[in-house]
């Protein structure tokens, strides 16, 4: 397929990339591909070395650390982004996070400790990332996120994630309308499940990503790359009608439950 972008006059943010399988890492590619100027952060230094692996030889990209949970970290990344860009045209937020020990056991255990460490760095950091970004996006620029179709149905084991990511869609609805009025739209990506750091701290991962190959209607789970070409597409001026939304890149995985039976000869 080919199909050509330019958005060599567009400049991005990145926040959420912990290697080269994560999925804000297929959505700036992408970016990348198409002549976009990436900012990326990432939480600790741990992950530093990895990022500028990904980064090096790349013109237009740079690297700043920032837990998102901090207001004093989020000034310093939104500044960086003044200094380096001036404006912005694309916030991509790519953060989730839940104790191991809310995901393991039963929902109803959930301590008030891990609620709230999973919504505020799953959900509430989308919040105030829009935030830092408002006065630096240009009219017209998009933000994108990621969220798991558990805000809508129970998967088990994904316990607090899920009240996680139907705080985060919600979230996107509400930044939608207050970010219309400048034609900034807001949107997030619900994927399939995909093999990545964060996916390893799901209990019984393997047997949520074999189950939703199994029952999705194209019979797969779908590619970073096509989690990669629909935050593309959700960035870009191909989807100026399109804000609010929770758009599906899953194989269909969520409109089905069980595998429909192969054609009789
Ligand atoms: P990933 O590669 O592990 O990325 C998650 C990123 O979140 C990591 O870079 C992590 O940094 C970062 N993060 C966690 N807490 C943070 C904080 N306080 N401040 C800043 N960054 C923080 O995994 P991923 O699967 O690509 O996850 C990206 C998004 O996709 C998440 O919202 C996830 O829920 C969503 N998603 C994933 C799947 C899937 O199956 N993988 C499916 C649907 C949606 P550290 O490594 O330093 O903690």
């Amino acid at each position: 397929m080919s199909l050509s972008i330019d958005m060599s006059d567009k400049r991005a943010l990145v926040m959420g990339v912990a290697n080269a399988r994560s999925l804000g890492w297929a959505i700036a590619e992408r970016l990348l591909e198409a002549g976009c100027q990436v900012g990326f952060s990432y939480q600790g230094e741990r992950l530093r070395g990895e990022l500028e692996k990904l980064t090096a030889g790349r013109p237009g990209t740079w690297i700043q650390q920032c837990d998102a949970t901090s207001e004093e970290d989020l000034s310093a990344l939104f500044q960086r982004v003044k200094d380096e860009f001036g404006e912005l045209d694309f916030l991509v937020h790519a953060i989730g996070f839940a104790p191991k020990a809310a995901m393991d056991g039963r929902f109803i255990d959930t301590t008030s400790d891990d609620w709230n460490t999973a919504l505020n760095v799953s959900a509430y950091t989308l919040v105030s990332a829009a935030r830092h970004a408002e006065p630096l996006l240009r009219d017209g620029g998009s933000i994108v996120s990621l969220t798991f179709q558990a805000s809508q149905r129970v998967v088990p084991k994904y316990n607090v994630m899920g009240a996680a990511k139907a705080a985060l869609e919600a979230s996107t609805r509400y930044l939608a309308v207050e970010l219309g009025e400048r034609q900034i739209r807001v949107n997030t990506i619900s994927a399939g499940p995909m093999r990545t750091i964060a996916a390893r701290s799901i209990p019984a991962f393997a047997m949520l990503y074999s189950n939703a190959a199994e029952s999705a209607p194209l019979g797969r789970n779908p590619t970073p790359e096509e989690v990669g070409n629909l935050g593309l597409y959700l960035l870009s001026d191909l989807s100026t009608g399109i804000t609010g939304q929770t758009v599906y890149v899953d194989s269909g995985a969520s409109i089905a439950t069980v595998k429909a039976p192969a054609p009789q000869e």
